[in-house]
């Protein structure tokens, strides 16, 4: 590689506690150092044995992103691409199930013929080679370390990390550290000391901080920034207080006041660039435009106890809403409780609001509710919008309409008589859970007139998979005859991709996850066009 196209790679960790929000902060990084016109790429690596996400539940862990090369990923990769405004691939996640298999096939293969295969260096190696891969190509790597430092399940990871620097010359690395500084009611104060601990535990591993990055709830004074300089032995102007925002996406801006990509720049020995945020500055001002109007937005899901759950889903509401200048307040319904209720108290429920979405999902539990939901807004005509799973039960509910009243999808009713969505043949008798679905990229060609090609403004589109069912077939000409629309279709034609009601003011449902393609200052033609909808619903009540 010549000299001038030297990637210089940027090491995220996290100590005190989890939850502090170093995917933003990594994410936030590489706004601002695009915003200089540097190629960045994003690579989160976590410490756990699993091999992707695609078999953590969900409820635990937050959402599996999906990328367009269909790796099933880590929530944190839908905060890159958001903020990157980049496609990512499956190079961006790595679990450590993955190092430890690769390194345990090389075994089994004769890789390693005559040696002792151990952590060091040969689960490090391999660390370091996913990072070095990732990192070709770009002007700055950045890598986020899931977990805290100290994590016993770490310890490799860091040490891969340690090395790394000796690998590829100290003056293109930098380690950020992201800690908490908590605020004692009692005494009125910011206490560094968990700070300056979970800076010890790093420099245990080796690793001495280049920036220490300081979540607090109150700002921090500049006697405690003093005191982490001193006690973190990190340059005063290398300490950066991240307040608690309102929405994330002024972070970016915050690390630009700071001064931080500009530090970086500095060491890592790349001239400093000035930066272009003018368009993010835009959208946090949008964002927090106090006269935007109030749209109700229901969202009828299972999980109900972590926002985390439906991250991109929320994500991509939200940004329809600023983009119509509107402020989405988003409201759970329990999909199990509308499936136990009466049909008017089911009624009651849905009736407050001015959308309804259905997110993806799995599993019988709640289907019933979600169908219930569909037929609502099918009834009265309220703007629905399906979201995989929230397209199957959109299937489902029209079927039901028109005289199959049994009409169920083969997951939740192996025998019903009315099989509307049913398991590809392909994919019958797959027993192996991970990777094994229809997952990432897959073309769909738009019917002409379609609202759905009006609102694409395009012919042919590419959108993200993650499902094993589909719309069966054997129902087509039935449903197609009693109004349902197929919107989009495979090249084929053989897999429905898109359903709407063309007699309705909007009933649109995708096979695809659509919120995965969704940008904060791009918001995806279907958000778009459902908030809409509500909207004109909202105004006209
Ligand atoms: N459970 C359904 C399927 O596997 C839907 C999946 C989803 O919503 N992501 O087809």
């Amino acid at each position: 590689m010549a000299k001038n196209q030297q990637t210089k790679y940027v090491f995220v960790t996290g100590g005190v506690l989890s939850g502090l929000g170093k995917g933003i902060t990594a994410a936030s990084l590489g706004t601002i150092l695009k915003a200089r016109g540097f190629s960045v790429n994003l690579q989160k690596l976590d410490p756990y044995l699993n091999t992707d996400a695609g078999t953590l539940n969900p409820a635990e862990h937050g959402e599996t992103f999906v990328t367009h090369d269909g790796a099933e990923t880590d929530l944190d990769l839908g905060h890159y691409e958001r903020f990157l405004d980049e496609e990512l691939g499956r190079g961006s996640s790595v679990m450590n199930g993955r190092i430890y298999a690769q390194v345990i096939a090389d075994e089994r293969a004769g890789k390693y013929l005559g040696k002792t295969v151990q952590i060091i260096p040969h689960i490090t190696n391999e660390i370091q080679h996913h990072v070095l891969e990732a990192g070709r190509g770009f002007d700055f790597h950045l890598v986020e370390i899931g977990g805290t430092v100290g994590d016993y399940e770490s310890m490799a990871t860091l040490e891969a990390l340690r090395q790394f620097r000796r690998k590829v010359g100290a003056e293109n690395v930098a380690y950020l550290h992201l800690v908490y500084v908590p605020y004692l009611e009692a005494s009125h104060e910011l206490k560094t000391k968990p700070a300056q601990n979970a800076v010890r535990d790093l420099r245990e591993a080796g690793i001495h901080p280049d920036v220490i990055l300081a979540r607090a709830d109150r700002p921090i004074s500049a006697a405690a920034m003093r005191k982490l300089s001193l006690f973190c032995d990190v340059d005063e102007e290398a300490i950066v207080a991240l307040p608690t925002v309102k929405t994330v996406y002024e972070v970016p801006l915050i690390l630009e006041r700071a001064g931080l990509a500009d530090y970086v720049c500095k060491q890592v020995g790349v001239k400093p660039r000035k930066a272009k945020l003018d368009n993010w500055q835009k959208l946090v001002d949008l964002i927090k435009h106090p006269d935007h109007r109030t749209l109700k937005i229901g969202v009828v899901a299972k999980y109900m106890d972590n926002e985390d759950t439906y991250m991109s889903v929320f994500e991509a509401i939200k940004a329809a809403g600023w983009a119509n200048r509107v402020r989405p307040e988003i409201h759970w319904i329990e999909a199990e409780q509308l499936e136990k209720v009466k049909p008017s108290e089911a009624e009651a429920m849905l009736a407050a609001y001015d959308g309804l979405v259905v997110p993806g999902g799995f599993g019988s539990r709640g289907v019933e509710g979600k169908i219930r939901a569909a037929t609502y807004a099918m009834k009265h005509d309220v703007p629905y919008l399906g979201l995989c799973l929230g397209m199957q039960v959109a299937v489902i509910a029209f079927a039901r309409s028109i005289g199959m009243k049994s009409a169920n999808t083969t997951e939740t009713n192996p025998k019903t008589k009315y099989p509307v969505i049913d398991i590809m043949e392909h994919q019958k008798g797959i027993t192996e859970k991970g990777g094994t679905m229809r997952l990432g990229n897959y073309p769909c060609h738009l019917t002409p007139k379609s609202r759905a090609a009006k609102l694409y403004g395009e012919k042919k589109v590419l959108e993200r998979h993650r499902h094993r069912y589909e719309f069966n077939n054997a129902f087509r000409d039935d449903l197609t005859a009693a109004g349902l629309t197929l919107a989009g279709l495979s090249p084929d034609k053989q897999l429905v991709e898109i359903i709407e009601l063309s007699d309705h003011s909007f009933f649109m449902a995708s096979q695809f996850h659509p919120e995965f393609k969704s940008r904060p200052q791009r918001p995806h033609p279907m958000f778009d066009g459902f908030i809409a909808s509500a909207l004109k619903r909202h105004l006209a009540a």
